[in-house]
């Protein structure tokens, strides 16, 4: 079959690999029908050193069950399944708490033979916990929104729920990528009243406008938190979800918290150290989020995709076919396309 590979910064390449078998019980077969690049991709596809031996990369995908391991229940060949993030057999400690990203007996994709996302099929491990069935066919139009069950929508969500949003709270949401606009969404769907919109790119805070943002900040830096707190009444807002992962980012963040506030972050962070010192303390304020466990919201998220009243799938402006993955790639590190849907 044909699968997406990583060498290096700058090097994906889409070629072709052994056909994934079951190898325990516990497994699937899924053929993808569609799947997408994460904000997390471009990562390693900025920075990795260049080597000999490529990895299999893409962790977000959806698609139809071939076949399934004796001891897979509740599967069966043709169901349609989302797959979260991370695969997790669901029923350990820390997945009945709710943190399938702790598994004790789960991994990520595209590591450990494990196959990638992006790709023609995958071998999943733990198919029973893994997977989730989606009560749609093979082509449905709402493909796109149900892909965002993955990864991008629950991370938006968790980000929102750890920093405890709920009816009338005023929010500031750093970043204008998918990740932000999916925490303005998740936001709004929670409740909040006031919800201001941090990022520069007019097509994307169009959309998040769309999704549920009052207000958009374009300025960055000193000038962007004065602008939110002019939005504010001089105070910042009592959540803020920062969903870039940079040092600036989570600098902004603790600059436009209310005292007594909350800072939730689920950018992947590119940084070591955050700035929590005694300005941060004398002000009260509390960081949280992290890396979402997509599982425990997929299936609480699911209905209101399924009735339409939300659509998630608009953070796709762009869709390639497997072979034109590396272009995805470009694109989105270009800043030329937000989110890209691959269709293998
Ligand atoms: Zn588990």
């Amino acid at each position: 079959m044909r699968a997406t590979m990583i060498y290096g910064a700058g090097d994906v390449r889409v070629e072709t690999v052994p056909d994934p078998v079951l190898h325990e019980p516990t497994d699937a077969l899924v053929r993808v029908l569609r799947s997408c690049v994460c904000g997390s991709d471009l990562w390693p596809y900025r920075s990795r050193p260049a080597g000999e031996q490529g990895d299999r990369i893409g962790h977000e995908f959806l698609g139809v069950v071939e076949d399934v391991g004796t001891d897979v229940g509740g599967l069966r060949r043709g169901d349609v399944v989302v797959a979260p993030f991370v695969w997790a057999d669901n029923t350990c400690d820390f997945c009945r708490e709710g943190l399938q990203t702790s598994c004790r007996h789960g991994g990520q994709w595209g590591a450990d033979g494990v196959d990638g996302g992006q790709g023609e099929a995958v071998r999943v491990p733990q198919a029973a916990g893994t997977l989730v069935k989606l009560p749609v066919g093979e082509d449905d139009e709402l493909l796109p929104s149900l892909l965002t069950l993955s990864d991008v929508f629950p991370t938006g969500h968790h980000c929102a729920v750890t920093a405890g949003v709920g009816p009338g709270t005023t929010v500031t949401v750093i970043g204008d990528g998918a990740v932000g606009l999916m925490a303005v969404l998740a936001a709004r769907r929670l409740g909040a009243e006031q919800i201001v919109l941090m990022g520069r790119h007019e097509q994307r805070t169009d959309l998040g406008r769309d999704f549920g943002a009052t207000d958009v900040v374009a300025e960055r830096g000193d000038e962007g938190v004065e602008r939110v707190r002019e939005l504010t009444g001089g105070d910042g807002t009592r959540v803020v979800l920062e969903c870039v992962g940079t040092e600036q980012a989570i600098a902004t963040a603790f600059a436009v918290a209310r005292d007594g506030g909350t800072v939730s972050r689920v950018g992947a962070p590119q940084y070591e150290k955050v700035p929590m010192g005694f300005g941060e303390f004398f002000r009260n304020l509390t960081l949280t989020g992290g890396v979402a466990p997509a599982r425990a919201y997929i299936e609480e998220l699911m209905p209101e995709i399924l009735d339409g009243t939300l659509r998630p799938g608009r953070v796709f402006d762009r869709t390639v076919g497997l072979e034109q993955v590396p272009d995805g790639y470009r694109a989105m590190n270009d800043r030329t396309a937000l989110k890209v849907l691959v269709r293998p």
